[in-house]
C-alpha cells in the first residue's frame, strides 16, 4: 500500500520559541516515520505584527525605530538558533542564512523610509520575512533530531494572482511547481519545511495570502500534492464550540463539516483562515486541527460532510473590530433605489460588507463593515446621498464602532424550528440588547449584532442555552441541539 502523505502546518505559537520549535520538529519526525510529510510553518508568534509595525514606522520616515524593531527580532531569532542547534558549523550556517534575510528587511525599510511610501508589494515583502526566518529554523531543528530536511520558500511553489495582501493561488501552475520541486525531496525521504503565508506571481513577485494565511498555504499544498490529509497544529485542542478566550466552558468538536468550519472562520473564529477549506473542497481531503502542545488529543476532523446529526447548533463565534453603518430616516421610503445606491457605493469603495439588515418599513438600512473600511464607506455614502440629505429625505448616515457580530453556526439549522427564538430569549434573559439581525436565513447560521461590551455575555448565554459545554442528552438532540 502507498505510504500516506501528510501536510502539517505549525502556527505561530507552535514555533514561538526554541522549545516549541523542538516540540513541533518532534511531531514532524514522528510523522516522517509513518509516511511522507511536508511541513508548513508560520512566523514565530507576534513576529508578523512586529514586521508590519516596522514597515509602518519606516513609511512615517522613522528609520531608527524601524531598525530598532528589526534588531529586537534579530535577537529573538538568534537566541532560538543558539538554543536549537548544537553543532557550531551548522549553527553558523543557519545564522548566516537568517542574517541575509534580516539585511533584506533592513534594505526594504530603508527604501520605504527614504520614499515615505509603503506599497502593498513592499509590505508583502516585509511581512513575509517572519516565515522566511522560521522555515530554516524548523528544518534545522529536524536535522538535529536526525531527520533529513530542507527549507523551501513557497515563492517557488505557490503561484498566485497579483492581489497583494490577499492573493489567491493559480492551482494548475501551483500543482506543477509543487510536484516538480517537492516530489524528488519526498521520494528521497527528505522532509521539506515550507514557508506558510506567501506565494509569488507568475513573474516571481512575492505575494501574501492574507493575515493568518498559513492555514491556506497548507491546504493549497495539500491539494497540489494530492495529500491524504492536512493537519493544522495550533495552540488549542481543535475547533471548539466557541473561542475559549471568551467562553470558559467551550469544548472540542470531534468532527465538523467543511461548510460549518468555513462559516465559523468567516464569522471570526481565528482558529482557521476563512479560505482554508476552499483549496481542498474539490478533492475532499480531510483537515485536522490539533494541539501541538497536547498532541495526545485527537483534535477536530474537518470533512466534506461532517457528522450529520439532523441539524442544530454546533458552535458560536463573534467578529469584533467592525462598524455598523446606518442609512436611514422615515423619508427613505420615497428615495428611489436607496438599497441599490447604498450597495453600489460600498462596492465602489471596495468595502467588505459582512452583514446586512433592513427593517421592513424601510426606515433604516444597516450593514456592517470592518473598522478599517468604515471611514471611506461613510464618506462615499454622504457624497452619494448629499442631495437627498439636503432635502431631508435621508435623515442620517451614521457609524457605530462599538458593536460586534455574533453568529450561531450549525449545518441545516433552517430545518430546526425555534432556534432563533431560543437564541434571542436566552439573550433577553441576560439583558443583552440585539441591535440588528441578519436579513434572510442562511442554512447554517443565524447572525446578529450586539454591543461590543455584550459579546462575552451573549456568547455565554447562547452556549448555555444550546448545551454546547456538555455532551448533549438524547432528549436535547431530539429537539435539535447537537454535539
Ligand atoms: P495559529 O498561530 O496556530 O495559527 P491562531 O491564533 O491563528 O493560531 O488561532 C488559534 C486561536 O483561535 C486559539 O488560540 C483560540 O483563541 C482562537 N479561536 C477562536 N475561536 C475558536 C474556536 N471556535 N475554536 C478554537 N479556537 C478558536
Ligand atoms: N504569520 C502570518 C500572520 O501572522 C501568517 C499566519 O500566521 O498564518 O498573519
Ligand atoms: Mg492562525
Amino acid at each position: 500500500m502507498k505510504k500516506p502523505l501528510r501536510v502539517m502546518k505549525f502556527g505561530g505559537t507552535s514555533v514561538g520559541d526554541a522549545e516549541c520549535i523542538r516540540r513541533s520538529a518532534q511531531i514532524l519526525r514522528d510523522a516522517s516515520r509513518e509516511g511522507a510529510v511536508v511541513g508548513v510553518v508560520s512566523a514565530m508568534s507576534g513576529v508578523t505584527n512586529r514586521l508590519i509595525d516596522a514597515a509602518i514606522r519606516a513609511e512615517a520616515g522613522s528609520r531608527d525605530r524601524a531598525g530598532a524593531a528589526l534588531s529586537a527580532l534579530r535577537q529573538q531569532h538568534s537566541s532560538a538558533v543558539q538554543a536549537l542547534i548544537g553543532d557550531d558549523a551548522k549553527r553558523a550556517r543557519l545564522s548566516a542564512a537568517l542574517q541575509s534575510i534580516f539585511e533584506e528587511g533592513e534594505r526594504l525599510c530603508e527604501g520605504t523610509a527614504l520614499l515615505h511610501e509603503l506599497t502593498p508589494r513592499t509590505l508583502d515583502m516585509v511581512s513575509s520575512l517572519g516565515e522566511r526566518l522560521s522555515a530554516p529554523m524548523v528544518a534545522g531543528a529536524l536535522e538535529e533530531l536526525g531527520v533529513r530536511s530542507e527549507a523551501v520558500e513557497a515563492t517557488e511553489l505557490i503561484v498566485t494572482d497579483t492581489c497583494h495582501g490577499g492573493a489567491d493561488p493559480l492551482m494548475d501552475r501551483t500543482r506543477e511547481r509543487s510536484t516538480t520541486r517537492l516530489g524528488p525531496l519526498l521520494e528521497a525521504g527528505v522532509v521539506p519545511v515550507v514557508t506558510g503565508f506567501i506565494g509569488a506571481t507568475e513573474d516571481g513577485v512575492l505575494t501574501t495570502l492574507g493575515r493568518g494565511g498559513s492555514d491556506y498555504s497548507a491546504t493549497i499544498l495539500g491539494a497540489a500534492l494530492d495529500a491524504d490529509e492536512v493537519i493544522i497544529w495550533t495552540d488549542v485542542d481543535g475547533v471548539l464550540t466557541a473561542d475559549p478566550r471568551l467562553v470558559s466552558g467551550a469544548r472540542t468538536i470531534p468532527e465538523i463539516s467543511y461548510r460549518e468550519a468555513s462559516e465559523l472562520a468567516y464569522f471570526g473564529a481565528k482558529v482557521l483562515h476563512p479560505k482554508t477549506l476552499r483549496a481542498v473542497s474539490e478533492a475532499g481531503i480531510p483537515v485536522w486541527i490539533r494541539n501541538s502542545f497536547a498532541p495526545e488529543h485527537a483534535g477536530t476532523k474537518i470533512t466534506p460532510r461532517g457528522r450529520s446529526n439532523g441539524g442544530g447548533v454546533k458552535a458560536l463565534t463573534a467578529i469584533r473590530g467592525v462598524a455598523l453603518i446606518t442609512v436611514g430616516g422615515p423619508g427613505i421610503v420615497g428615495v428611489t433605489d436607496v438599497v441599490g445606491r447604498t450597495f453600489s457605493t460600498t462596492a465602489e469603495v471596495r468595502a467588505n460588507v459582512l452583514l446586512i439588515s433592513q427593517s421592513s418599513s424601510q426606515n433604516d438600512i444597516c450593514f456592517i463593515v470592518p473598522d478599517a473600511d468604515a471611514k471611506r464607506t461613510v464618506e462615499a455614502l454622504r457624497k452619494e446621498f448629499a442631495a437627498d440629505v439636503a432635502h431631508e429625505k435621508v435623515e442620517h448616515i451614521t457609524v457605530d464602532t462599538s458593536i460586534a457580530i455574533v453568529a450561531v453556526i450549525g449545518e441545516n439549522m433552517r430545518g430546526v424550528p425555534g432556534l432563533a427564538g431560543r437564541t434571542f430569549i436566552a439573550l433577553g434573559r441576560e439583558n443583552v440588547n440585539v441591535i440588528a439581525i441578519a436579513q434572510g436565513s442562511s442554512e447554517s447560521n443565524i447572525s446578529f449584532v450586539v454591543a461590543e461590551a455584550d459579546v462575552k455575555k451573549a456568547l455565554e448565554a447562547a452556549h448555555t442555552e444550546f448545551g454546547l459545554g456538555a455532551p448533549a442528552p438524547l432528549s436535547a438532540q431530539a429537539s435539535g441541539v447537537l454535539q
